[in-house]
């Protein structure tokens, strides 16, 4: 939890203490009010143990409370990514183990940096561990009252709840394929809305599916004894007359790869295959917070790719909702075949004004930008400047892969309108299967969020996110739909 005041008290156990390089000495004059800790500092200073440097910390006991003087780098350039890792580091010192207030003094007052702060903080110390043994005693470092040193305003309360958006987000990718199903997410998603007077909701189970011809969807979740879903929430925050945004979640809550069965080393993280659906479940919880003035309509296709003799089969050709055949060449590639149906089910009936669909879509992504950029793929140059802006704001980053005419002749089947599967080796497989997608649009512009590389951190961390879902999307998309308020 984060609580803002407008200037340092050092009346809590612990103070974190930001200083850039260079100004050390003047800055932390100016800062640090309490005569004690000034000297302190002073002469850790003057011993010159501690000089401001990117990442340099040094712990002091002052007037029995903990202090921990943190380098944020050279004054006036820090890096905003680096930043946010420096507090997450400073946040999770093992010399706050055993304390659960503390001050955070920042080095600036610059509003970006601000953020940033409140972002290593809320992102750097969030860690899945409902599954680990409880430590005595103290709060989980995301748990614990961070007192920022610096006025309160509207950006800062914002930055605050669009990180609680991010931690649902994370959590539900996080959480066990077994616990967070279809009927999970639905009722996560009913739970948020509750109450809410302009907001509505459709749901399609199994049964409507069946009776609307969403067949691609179907033919995804027929191995799984658990209920496909289409959610869609329609939020109404700007009036009647406005157009809609809609964003689009892949929600595969488990992928074997079906019979094409993915091998040992590809399946352990595939309860993350959901992360673009979680994203658009954690930006509805923060729309509603926010309580944004535009018009959003929240989609989550929901699947399980499951094995078994009632799973669907290579080579077999289904009908998707808007009539296209699709021949099913790799079962692996089922996120498409949801969202395909999802796009056209929702272009259909609900005329946004455009779409943004999240997928953790294709390993060729990854090949192609790694793990720190979604690849973004559109066919509306407006769309993705505004997607990409949103982007580089948020830290949420993306990069622009083409979509030309051409491309589309690389899914076209022998047998069926289309085939799910792109050039052979996989080559050029992120572009080929937003192709496929762009295929299920007719004029809506439409941006194609490909967060396969993003969403998950398999490992012992990157930047300031530490193992598992990074909630990637969730502040893009926030970020996105309030710049169009
Ligand atoms: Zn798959």
């Amino acid at each position: 939890m984060i609580r803002f005041q407008s200037s340092p008290k050092f009346d809590k156990p612990a103070t974190i203490i930001l200083l850039d390089k260079g100004q050390t000495h003047k800055k932390a004059f100016n800062v640090i009010t309490n005569a004690v800790l000034r000297d302190a500092v002073k002469a850790v200073i003057d011993a010159g143990q501690f000089h401001g440097e990117e990442r340099e910390t040094f712990p002091l006991i002052v007037n029995n409370k903990v202090v921990l003087l943190v380098g944020a780098g050279e004054a006036g350039k820090t890096n905003m990514t680096a930043l946010r890792g420096i507090v997450r580091q400073a946040a999770l010192s093992s010399a706050f183990k055993k304390i659960n207030d503390i001050e955070v003094v920042p080095h600036s007052r610059d509003e970006q940096a601000v953020i940033a702060i409140i972002e290593g903080i809320l992102i750097g110390t969030y860690s899945w561990d409902k599954y680990r043994k409880a430590p005595e005693k103290t709060l989980r470092p995301i748990e614990k009252n961070y007192i920022l040193a610096v006025a309160a305003k509207k950006e800062y309360e914002d930055a605050v709840i669009t990180c609680q958006g991010v931690s649902l987000t994370r959590n539900l990718i996080n959480e066990n394929a077994d616990i967070s199903t279809s009927d999970f997410l639905e009722a996560t998603i009913l739970g948020l809305v509750r109450g809410k007077k302009n907001v509505a909701v459709e749901i399609l189970n199994k049964k409507e599916m069946k009776a609307k011809g969403l067949n691609l969807h179907l033919a995804v979740n027929q191995g799984s004894p658990k209920e496909p879903k289409l959610i869609i929430v329609k939020y109404t925050g700007a009036g009647k007359g406005k157009g809609y945004t809609a964003i689009v979640g892949k929600g595969i809550t488990f992928d074997t790869g079906g019979l094409n069965l993915k091998p040992t080393g590809h399946m352990e993280t595939m309860r993350s295959d959901m992360s673009g659906a979680a994203a658009v479940i954690g930006t509805l919880k923060n729309a509603l917070a926010l309580n944004l003035k535009t018009n959003i309509i929240f989609v989550t296709a929901i699947a399980e790719n499951c094995i078994g003799s009632l799973a669907f089969k290579p080579g077999d050709v289904f009908r998707g909702y808007n009539g296209k055949t699709v021949e099913i060449l790799n079962t692996d590639a089922e996120g498409r075949l949801v969202l395909a149906d999802a796009l056209a089910y929702v272009e259909k009936n609900y005329k946004p004004s455009r779409f943004i669909d999240l997928a953790t879509l294709t390993g060729a992504c990854v090949i192609a930008l790694g793990y720190d950029y979604s690849g973004l793929v559109s066919n509306d140059d407006e769309l993705a400047k505004d997607v990409l802006a949103a982007a580089s704001e948020t830290d949420d980053r993306a990069w622009r892969l083409p979509s030309y005419s051409e491309i589309k002749d690389y899914v076209k089947s022998e047998i069926a309108d289309l085939k799910n599967v792109g050039l052979p080796k996989g080559a050029g497989g992120a572009i080929t299967a937003a192709e496929f997608l762009r295929s299920f649009v007719n004029d809506t512009p439409w941006a194609h969020l490909d967060i396969a590389g993003t969403s998950f951190v398999d490992g012992k961390g990157r930047f300031y996110y530490g193992h598992g879902a990074t909630g990637s999307g969730v502040r893009l998309l926030t970020a996105f739909l309030k710049n169009k308020e």
